[in-house]
């Protein structure tokens, strides 16, 4: 009894832990004391659950396996390969809550005979069903990301069809099982919802096209908590529970903010197939392109009082965040004030540009939010985009036939000049053509971001 009291005491502080760890999260200032909570906390669940286990022998095999992987992969993984890691990492959570409901279904269908209560049998079948669609779908994700699969979206006639039929089996088949889940078709059907939630995590992913793939991974890893939850139910574990409620609701929120940032719905993006060939691409725009060299944007700069950088996915590309930051300083010293303005979904996974700056070591209170800019962006002497398209596409505010309409952007066409470096005229994620690089007092700085920034570098420093 007094076992039973200290380990549900430890389960409360392993989920305060968790939930001020999420807390921290949202600010890169207190960010990675979060992450280090959070760990903490699990950490206390693992121990506290580790009390409660009989044998073992496989529980060893298994943390060592686990743990070797996950720190090889955590160290070895390029910051730019990460959405496609946390991918593979649902698709882990969403198999391990699958086998988690197997296998209680299957002791008690086959080696005791004892027919669980209705909440077990629930639980058990929305374990196996989401867990289901978790690992396949994440693993399409996975596929995508990685150009293993095409990235297109691939849509055949009477997708819809398929997936609602699809939907329609399964609630039946959860109904029939709760109500007999050993006698009669018991086992059958439980087979059948492994094989059809598998098949539907793949329906579901395959028409999305790859660049959407973040928001998928964000969906499926609120999917994986909710199973991880339902195994929780199943397995009469409270940590489990609440820990994978707060991915669920966590996961489901990131979705939603997203998917506002890029100003689509969430069944757009799970069913307009973004990025096929019927896709709107917004008015066809013209004008002159006007190039400069590094040696002149260095003069320009040199007299700037004000500076604001928005990174984008090409920065990422080229890795340019550490020569950026150096950059960042010169102009400091040169009297200029410097911010770094950055775009919700600016590269391709959440974060990803407040990652790579604090990889580089920016100071936290240099980074401004898209609101907080855009009101004074017109006093901003040059705006330097590195490596950034969509989200400066003055189209989001003027051109409604443009699929990017609505979205919120970073208005760097109202700055007093704008420097746009990019290798050349290529298109962004959602593969439109951008009248910022014809405006008039946009100058644009071809070649590999990294080589741009230290070409002003050196200019600086000579
Ligand atoms: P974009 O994808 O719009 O544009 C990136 C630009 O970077 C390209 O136009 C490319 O031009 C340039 N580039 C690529 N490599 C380099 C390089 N080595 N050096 C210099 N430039 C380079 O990026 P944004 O960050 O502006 O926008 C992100 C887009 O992704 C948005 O549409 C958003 O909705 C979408 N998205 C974001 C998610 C997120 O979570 N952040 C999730 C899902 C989608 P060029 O080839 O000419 O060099």
């Amino acid at each position: 009894m007094t076992l039973e009291i200290g380990i549900n005491l430890a389960y409360i502080v392993s989920a305060v832990m968790f939930i001020f760890g999420l807390k921290m999260l949202s600010s890169p200032a207190s960010a990675r004391r979060g992450n280090l909570l959070s760990s903490l906390g699990m950490l206390v669940a693992i121990a506290a659950t580790l009390l409660q286990v009989v044998s073992f022998q496989w529980i060893i095999v298994g943390c060592a396996v686990g743990a070797i992987i996950g720190f090889l992969s955590a160290r070895l993984i390029a910051m730019t390969s990460m959405p496609e890691m946390v991918a593979l990492l649902n698709g882990f959570g969403g198999i391990a809550s699958l086998l988690v409901g197997w296998a209680v279904y299957h002791n008690l269908a086959v080696t005791e005979g004892s027919s669980p209560d209705t909440i077990t049998t629930a639980s058990i079948f929305l374990s196996v069903l989401i867990g289901g669609v978790t690992f396949s779908g994440s693993l399409i994700a996975w596929a995508k990301l990685k150009e293993v699969m095409s990235g297109k979206p691939i849509l055949f006639f009477g997708q819809h069809i398929v997936n609602g039929l699809l939907v329609i089996g399964t609630f039946t088949a959860g109904v029939y099982f709760c109500m007999d889940p050993l006698t009669g078709l018991g086992y059958q059907i439980f087979i059948a919802t492994i094989v059809v939630a598998t098949l539907f995590g793949i329906l579901a992913v395959i028409p999305i096209g790859g660049a959407d793939m973040p928001v998928v991974i964000s969906l499926m890893n609120s999917y994986s908590g909710l199973a991880a939850c339902a195994a929780g139910f199943v397995i009469r574990n409270n940590v489990l529970i609440v820990s994978g409620a707060l991915v669920g609701a966590s996961g489901i929120i990131l979705t939603a903010i997203m998917c506002k940032a890029m100003n689509r719905s969430l069944s757009n993006v799970l069913f307009s197939g973004f990025g096929s060939a019927s896709s709107a691409k917004g008015k066809e725009v013209e004008g002159e392109v006007k190039p400069l060299t590094p040696q002149d944007a260095y003069y320009i700069l040199e007299a700037a009082s004000s500076v604001v950088f928005v990174p984008g996915y090409g920065m990422a590309v080229a890795q340019a965040q550490h020569v950026v930051r150096e950059l960042g300083e010169l102009l400091e010293k040169n009297d200029c004030e410097v911010t770094y303005a950055i775009h919700p979904v600016a590269g391709r996974m959440p974060g990803h540009m407040n990652v790579l700056l604090a990889e580089a070591n920016v100071p936290y209170d240099q980074l401004v939010e898209m609101d907080d800019i855009n009101p004074i962006i017109e006093t901003i002497d040059v705006a330097i985009v590195i490596g950034a398209n969509d989200v400066v596409n003055p189209a989001a505010r003027e051109d409604e036939s443009s699929p990017i309409y609505g979205m919120p952007i970073i208005n760097v066409d109202k700055a007093r000049t704008v420097f746009v470096l990019k290798r050349g005229m290529g298109a962004g994620f959602a593969g439109i053509q951008n009248a910022l690089f014809f405006g008039d007092n946009t100058r644009m700085i071809f070649g590999n971001a990294k080589t741009t920034i230290q070409g002003l570098v050196d200019e600086f420093k000579n």
